[in-house]
């Protein structure tokens, strides 16, 4: 490993962020193609990220779901009243309340 690899493996994460330059690009790839131990870091790197990338495209809606549903709760409510009328006699009323909270 020279001080060349040292510099090439850490703009490699600029690379496979796409924040390299066109010049850093050439630049790097020039290393990896006479450098073996090198391009095995960069695949091992990009298939890293590419396995991280496609994980997350996966996983990504049904967390938001998560979220969504976690923020807005419906939370339904029957409340029983028992109240007495004018005529002296117990009326039940069933009140079904639903009420939405946002998180
Ligand atoms: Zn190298």
């Amino acid at each position: 490993m020279s001080a060349e690899c040292d510099g090439v493996l850490e703009r490699i994460y600029s690379v496979l962020d796409g924040e390299a330059t066109v010049a850093e690009l050439a630049d790097i790839h020039r290393h990896l193609e006479a450098c073996p131990p090198c391009l095995e870091e960069y695949e091992v790197e990009a298939a890293l990220k590419a396995l991280v990338r496609r994980c997350c495209v996966e996983q990504a809606p049904a967390d938001l779901r998560a979220k969504i549903v976690a923020s807005i709760t419906r939370v339904q409510t029957v409340q029983t009243v028992t109240a007495r009328s004018a005529e002296g006699t117990s009326v039940v009323t069933r009140v079904t309340r639903t009420t939405t909270v946002e998180g």
